[in-house]
C-alpha cells in the first residue's frame, strides 16, 4: 500500500517524513488554526463552510493565510486525489510559522500550511446504535473573553482536559458548562436536546459554531420539527427526552446516559434516529466533487 501523502507548504511528502520545525509556533504555543472536514464517496461535505470558518478563525487571531480560499480548497481536493481517497477525514492546519522562542508572532516568518487526509470511520465506533454515555466535567469551557470557543485554534488543551476527566469518570464524551453554568458543548461536538417534541441547542456564543450543527438545524427545519436556540442548564439535560451530539468526526450520535441519569428510555430516541438518517442522506448526495468524473 502506498504511504499516505501529506501536504506541507507546497509539497506532498510521505507520512513518515511529514514534519514541521520544533520552532514552529504551532508546536511551541498552539499558535494556529485548523479544521476537520469529511469527504463522503468522492465529495467533500460543506467544504466552503469549513474554509470560511478556517479563515475566520485565522482572522480572529490576526493570522493572515497567504493563499486564497480557492487555492486552499484546491489543495484539499488535490490531497484527496494524491491519496486516492473517496471517504476521508481531512485536517487542514495553518500555524503562525517558524519563529524564535519568544511569543511574539511578528517574529514568525510565513505561516505553515498543512493538509492531512486519511480514512477515518466512526468516532464512537459501534455506539451509534445504542448511544453513548456522557459526563459533565468540572473544567469549564474557555471563557468567551479569554480564548473564545468560536476560534478553532490549535490550542485544544481545554478540550483535552475535559476528555481526560470524561475518561476517568467512565464517559464516552465530556459535556462542558460555561462559567455561568450554562451548557456549552462536548469536547469535540455540539449538543442538542429534545423535550416534548421541541429540539433545543445553545446559541453559538460559548461553543464552536459547528458546521454539522448548522446542517442538523437545516434538517430540523426541513422536517418541520419545532426548534429553539436557547441557553440550557444541567436540569434540561437530565430531564430531556432525547439528547444527541453533532460534529464532523462524531457526525450525529445519541446520548443515552448523563451523570448517572438515563435519558428517555435509555435508547436512541425516534427524533434523533430520524435526524441521523437525514444527515446520512445529505452526506451521500451533497459536496464538492473530488474527481472530475463525479462532477456532472
Ligand atoms: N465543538 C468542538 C469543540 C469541536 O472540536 C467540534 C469539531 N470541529 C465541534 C464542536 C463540531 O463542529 P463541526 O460540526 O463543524 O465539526
Amino acid at each position: 500500500m502506498q504511504e499516505l501523502l501529506v501536504y506541507i507548504d507546497g509539497k506532498f511528502v510521505p507520512k513518515s517524513e511529514a514534519k514541521v520545525s520544533v520552532f514552529d509556533h504551532g508546536f511551541l504555543y498552539g499558535d494556529g488554526v485548523f479544521e476537520g472536514i469529511r469527504a463522503y464517496n468522492g465529495r467533500v461535505f460543506r467544504l466552503k463552510e469549513h474554509i470560511d470558518r478556517l479563515y475566520d478563525s485565522a482572522k480572529a487571531i490576526a493570522l493572515e493565510i497567504p493563499i486564497s480560499k480557492e487555492e486552499f480548497m484546491e489543495i484539499i481536493l488535490e490531497t484527496l486525489r494524491k491519496n486516492n481517497l473517496r471517504d476521508a477525514y481531512i485536517r487542514p492546519i495553518v500555524t503562525r510559522g517558524v519563529g524564535d522562542l519568544g511569543l511574539d508572532p511578528r517574529k514568525c516568518g510565513k505561516p505553515t500550511i498543512i493538509v492531512i487526509a486519511q480514512p477515518w470511520e466512526k468516532l464512537y465506533g459501534d455506539l451509534y446504535e445504542k448511544g453513548i454515555k456522557a459526563v459533565t466535567v468540572t473544567v469549564r469551557r474557555n471563557a468567551i473573553d479569554s480564548l473564545p470557543p468560536n476560534i478553532k485554534s490549535m490550542n485544544y488543551l481545554n478540550n483535552i482536559l475535559a476528555k481526560i476527566e470524561a475518561n476517568v469518570k467512565g464517559g464516552d464524551e465530556a459535556i462542558f458548562l460555561d462559567h455561568n453554568g450554562y451548557v456549552s458543548e462536548g469536547s469535540g461536538d455540539n449538543i442538542f436536546v429534545v423535550k416534548n417534541g421541541v429540539i433545543m441547542t445553545p446559541p453559538t456564543i460559548n461553543n464552536l459554531k459547528g458546521i454539522t450543527r448548522e446542517v442538523v438545524i437545516e434538517i430540523i427545519h426541513e422536517l418541520g420539527i419545532p426548534f429553539k436556540e436557547t441557553n440550557l442548564s444541567l436540569y434540561d439535560l437530565y430531564t430531556a427526552d432525547e439528547v444527541f451530539v453533532t460534529g464532523t468526526a462524531a457526525e450525529v450520535c445519541p446520548i443515552v446516559w448523563i451523570d448517572g441519569r438515563v435519558i428517555g428510555d435509555g435508547k436512541p430516541g425516534e427524533i434523533t434516529k430520524k435526524i441521523m438518517e437525514e444527515f446520512r442522506k445529505k452526506t451521500e448526495k451533497e459536496g464538492v466533487p473530488v474527481y472530475a468524473d463525479d462532477g456532472s
